[in-house]
């Protein structure tokens, strides 16, 4: 099967992330979308990150009842920090067989010379990027030689097309914050557990 990865804080899950996975499944052909929560979002260090059990409850609730969307917990398994090339290596080790394809914003795409092991990635799984407002996507040849990939290393990227949805994880915490509207912005089973958790309040921990 042809499955399609997607590792983000998702903290919390909103309507940017599931056009992007819904997208990437039609335009790429993907059997299934596994949404896979960072435990520890080595990216996100500086900064609270809620629970890994409230933001992995919140996808479960977003994609409840479409078969294509999956999410797999296995990142909360792993001590330490999550490294995107060592999550593809155990979903291969446990799901021998599949074709592997790793979906990301433009945003994410852009910082993938920071990750660990960009070439590690790359082997393992094709890039599937769907532009974020105010970004853009380098050309494949352009992304191969800033991740300083050897040129024995194929690039397989696919870029979808898709409208573009300002959202962001950030603004929608900020406007809980406020006390502000999320209505329409994100799931409403989601929106409810995040009333009904008290999460992004000023007063939550
Ligand atoms: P935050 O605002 O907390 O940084 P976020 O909304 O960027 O969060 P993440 O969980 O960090 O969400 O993102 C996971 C992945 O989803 C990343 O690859 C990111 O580029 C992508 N993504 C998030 N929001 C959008 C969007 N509105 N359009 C396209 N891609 C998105």
């Amino acid at each position: 099967m042809r499955i399609g990865v997607f590792g983000g804080t998702f903290d919390p899950v909103h309507y940017g992330h599931l056009i992007l996975g819904e997208q990437a499944r039609e335009q790429v052909r993907l059997d299934q979308v596994w949404f896979v929560p960072a435990a520890q979002p080595p990216h996100k260090a500086g900064r609270p990150v809620t629970p890994f059990r409230h933001r992995a409850e919140m996808l479960h609730l977003a994609v409840a009842g479409y078969e294509p969307f999956r999410v797999d917990e296995l990142e909360s398994e792993r001590p330490g920090p999550s490294f995107t090339a060592d999550t593809l290596d155990e979903l291969n080790r446990r799901h021998p067989g599949h074709e592997w394809f790793l979906l990301v914003g433009s945003d994410t795409l852009a910082e993938l010379p920071t990750w660990h092991d960009p070439a590690g990635v790359v082997r393992r799984a094709a890039l599937v990027v769907m532009v974020r407002a105010g970004g853009g996507v380098a050309p494949a040849d352009e992304v191969h030689a800033r991740l300083g990939l050897p040129a024995d290393v194929a690039l397989r990227m696919h870029v979808i097309q898709a409208p573009l949805v300002d959202l962001s994880a950030s603004d929608l915490r900020r406007r809980v914050a406020e006390g502000r509207s999320v209505r329409y912005l994100l799931p409403r089973a989601v929106e409810c557990y995040v009333e009904e958790k008290h999460l992004y309040r000023p007063s939550a921990t």
